[in-house]
C-alpha cells in the first residue's frame, strides 16, 4: 500500500494525498509521531483524515502510512475492568508505565499480551461442525465474569478444540478446518467499530432494566434492549442519573463512555466506581464494567472514536449471551464534535450548523441496542442463546433548550425520555425527572411483567400516582390564582397525596446508603402506602370527616422514613398500612387515636 504525503493540516482534520488503495473510514498513521487518525473523506487524490490526537507539530510534506484495515477494536479475556480512551488504549496500563501523560504517537496494545488465561473448552465430539458465534470454551475473566470464547465470523467448519489450561490471548485455543483451509482461533479477535456486530434475530424486548431508581422502573421504565435519554440543563443531576444506573441497573456488564466530559466528573467515575460494590454480588463494581474515557489533550474527533469503541465491546458481550448497558454521557459532545468536523470538511451545514447526517449518525448508534437472539449456540443447548443491549444517552443542549437539533434527532430514535427539569434541580428535587414531560413507550412491556412478578396492582398503583400528580399541577394553577384556602377538601387531598408522592416517593437521596437503589417490590410498596393513606383519606372525607384531623393521624409521619427501610422487611410497610386504615376508621368512628 502506497505512503501519502499531508498537504493540508487544520485542527483535527489532515488532508493527505498520494494514499491509493485506502478506503473510506480505513486508518492510518500520520507524521513522524505516528498519529492515529481515519480517513473520513475521498476527493479524487485528496484523503481528509480525521485525527484522534493533537495534530501540533504536523505539516505538509510529512508522511502518512497507510494501515488497510479500518478503524477496529480488539476483544477478548482482559476487556472487563479496564479504562481505555477512545482508540483504546490501556489508559490504566500506560498510567502505571508512563506516568499520567502520554506522549502523543503511543501505540499500547489494548489487551494484555503476556497473561495467560484459564481456558476451559465446552465438550464437543470430535469433529463437530462449528460456525460464527458457537462457543467454543471459557475463561473466567473477572470474579463476575465469564468469558465466553466464541467461533469469529465468517469461520464455519469441523473443530478440534485444546485441552483445558492456561493460554495467552495469541496462543491458538481451536483450530477450525474451512473450505478455504485450516483457521486457527485465538482468545483474541477484532472487529471494526464502524460495522454493527451480527445478530441471529432482533426480538422487541420483553424485560425491564431495573435500575432501582424509583421515578425510573415505575414511571418511565427501560426495557433491557431499550434506548433512552436523559436530555437537561447544566446542573440538572443527569450525571449523576447516569452513574446511578451504571452502578445499580441489573445489567451483567457495563460499558460506560465518558465522551468529552468535564474532567473532574469523569475523574469521579474512574476514582469511585473502583471502590464500589455490586449490590448483587458484593464484589467491587469494575469486575462487570469497562470505561471509555478520552483525555482532555484528546481532540474533540476523539469523542467520536470512544462512541463506536464503546457500543463494539457492548456488542461483543450481548453476542457472549449477556445483559450489556451502555451509557454514553455526552451525546451532544459526540454531535458537537461532528459538527467541527463537518465544518472543517467544508460540507453544506444543516440546522444549527450540524451536518445534515446527524440524525442518520445518531439514529445509527442507537439502532445498535436490541434484545437479540445471539449468533452460534452451545452443543446441548437447547434454547436459543439470548442477550441484549441497552442504550442510555445523555444529551446536554445548551441552556437546556429541548428543540435544539441534537435533542430532538435523538427523541426521533429512543423510546425512553427522561427530562430533567431546571426548577426541580433547583429546589433540591432529586432526581430532577419531569414527571408531567417524561415518557416511556416501554411502559406495556415492563407493565405486564411487573404485574406478573410484584402484583397486579403495580400498573394500577402507577396510573393512580400519575393521575394525582397530573391533578397537581391543574390545580398548582388555580392555587396561584385564588390560594389553597379556596380548594375542596377533595382537591386538598389530591394535593396532600401529590406531595407525598413527590417528597416521600420520586425523591431519591443518590448519596444515601440505603435510599440509592430501591427493588421493585419495595418500589411498590412505598407507593402502595401512599396510595392506601390517599383512597382511605378519601373515604373518610366523603363521611365528613375533617382533612386536617386525618393528615395529622400519628402513622402519617412513618411514610417519610419508609424509603429508609431495608430491604426485604415487607411486615414494615404491612404494620404500616394497616395503622393508617386502623387510624382512619377511627376517625370515621369518632373514636380517639391511640398515639
Ligand atoms: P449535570 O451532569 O446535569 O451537569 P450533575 O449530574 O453533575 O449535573 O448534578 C449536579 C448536582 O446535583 C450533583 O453534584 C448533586 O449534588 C446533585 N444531584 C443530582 N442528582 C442527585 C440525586 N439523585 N441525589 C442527590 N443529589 C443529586
Amino acid at each position: 500500500m502506497k505512503e501519502g504525503t499531508v498537504i493540508k493540516v487544520s485542527g483535527p482534520l489532515v488532508v493527505a494525498k498520494g494514499l491509493a488503495g485506502t478506503n473510506i473510514y480505513d486508518m492510518v498513521r500520520v507524521g513522524e509521531q505516528r498519529l492515529l487518525g481515519e480517513v473520513v473523506e475521498i476527493r479524487s487524490d485528496e484523503y481528509s483524515v480525521q485525527v484522534y490526537e493533537e495534530t501540533e507539530g504536523i505539516g505538509p510534506g510529512q508522511p502518512v502510512y497507510p494501515k488497510g484495515v479500518p478503524l477496529d477494536v480488539e476483544l477478548g479475556p482482559g476487556l472487563i475492568g479496564s479504562i481505555f480512551d477512545g482508540i483504546q488504549r490501556p489508559l490504566d496500563v500506560i498510567a502505571s508505565r508512563m506516568g499520567s501523560y502520554i506522549a502523543r504517537g503511543v501505540e499500547y496494545p489494548p489487551l494484555e499480551r503476556e497473561r495467560k488465561w484459564h481456558f476451559v473448552p465446552v465438550p464437543r465430539k470430535a469433529g463437530d461442525i462449528v460456525g460464527q458465534g458457537d462457543i467454543l470454551g471459557t475463561v473466567r475473566e473477572s470474579a463476575l465474569v465469564e468469558h465466553r470464547i466464541m467461533v469469529p465470523h465468517g469461520v464455519e467448519g469441523r473443530v478440534s478444540v485444546t485441552a483445558e489450561g492456561d493460554y495467552a490471548l495469541d496462543d491458538a485455543v481451536a483450530e477450525v478446518e474451512t473450505s478455504s483451509g485450516v483457521v486457527d482461533i485465538k482468545m483474541l479477535q477484532r472487529w471494526p467499530v464502524r460495522q454493527a456486530r451480527q445478530v441471529s434475530k432482533k426480538l422487541p424486548p420483553d424485560q425491564p432494566l431495573v435500575t432501582g431508581q424509583r421515578v425510573i422502573d415505575t414511571f418511565f421504565p427501560v426495557a433491557k434492549g431499550g434506548t433512552s435519554c436523559v436530555p437537561g440543563p447544566f446542573g440538572s443531576g443527569k450525571t449523576v442519573v447516569q452513574h446511578q444506573l451504571a452502578k445499580w441497573s441489573d445489567a451483567d456488564i457495563v460499558v460506560y463512555v465518558g465522551c468529552g466530559e468535564r474532567g473532574n466528573e469523569m475523574a469521579d467515575v474512574l476514582l469511585s466506581f473502583p471502590q464500589l460494590k455490586d449490590p448483587r454480588s458484593q464484589e467491587s463494581l469494575m469486575a462487570r464494567t469497562v470505561l471509555v474515557a478520552n483525555t482532555s489533550n484528546m481532540p474533540v474527533a476523539a469523542r467520536e472514536a470512544s462512541i463506536f469503541t464503546g457500543i463494539t465491546i457492548a456488542e461483543y458481550y450481548r453476542d457472549m449471551g449477556y445483559d450489556v448497558a451502555l451509557m454514553a454521557d455526552s451525546t451532544s459532545r459526540w454531535a458537537e464534535a461532528m459538527r467541527e468536523m463537518s465544518c472543517r470538511l467544508e460540507e453544506m451545514p444543516g440546522e444549527e450548523g450540524f451536518p445534515t447526517y446527524l440524525g442518520s449518525r445518531l439514529a445509527g448508534f442507537y439502532e445498535r441496542s436490541g434484545n437479540v437472539i445471539c449468533l452460534g449456540a452451545e452443543p446441548g443447548e437447547s434454547a436459543d442463546r439470548r442477550g441484549s443491549l441497552t442504550i442510555i444517552g445523555a444529551v446536554s443542549p445548551p441552556g437546556g433548550d429541548l428543540s435544539e437539533p441534537v435533542v430532538q434527532a435523538t427523541l426521533r430514535t429512543v423510546k425512553v425520555f427522561w427530562g430533567l427539569d431546571e426548577r426541580l434541580a433547583s429546589q433540591r428535587h432529586f432526581p430532577a425527572v419531569n414527571w408531567l414531560t417524561s415518557y416511556s413507550l416501554y411502559q406495556q412491556v415492563v407493565g405486564r411483567f411487573a404485574a406478573k412478578t410484584i402484583g397486579p396492582g403495580w400498573n394500577d398503583n402507577r396510573r393512580k400516582a400519575l393521575r394525582l400528580l397530573q391533578r397537581e399541577s391543574e390545580l398548582e394553577e388555580l392555587v396561584r390564582l385564588v390560594g389553597m384556602e379556596a380548594l375542596s377538601q377533595e382537591d386538598k387531598l389530591v394535593m396532600e397525596a401529590a406531595k407525598m408522592i413527590r417528597e416521600d416517593f420520586l425523591h431519591q437521596n443518590a448519596y444515601d446508603a440505603l435510599d440509592t437503589y430501591t427493588s421493585l417490590e419495595k418500589q411498590f410498596y412505598m407507593l402502595d402506602t401512599i396510595l392506601t393513606f390517599y383512597s382511605r383519606a378519601q373515604e373518610a372525607t366523603d363521611q365528613g370527616v375533617d382533612l386536617l384531623q386525618i393528615i395529622e393521624i400519628p402513622v402519617k409521619d412513618k411514610i417519610p422514613e419508609l424509603r429508609l427501610v431495608a430491604e426485604g422487611d415487607w411486615k414494615v410497610f404491612e404494620a404500616v398500612e394497616r395503622d393508617i386504615v386502623e387510624q382512619i376508621d377511627g376517625l370515621v368512628k369518632g373514636g380517639q387515636v391511640g398515639i
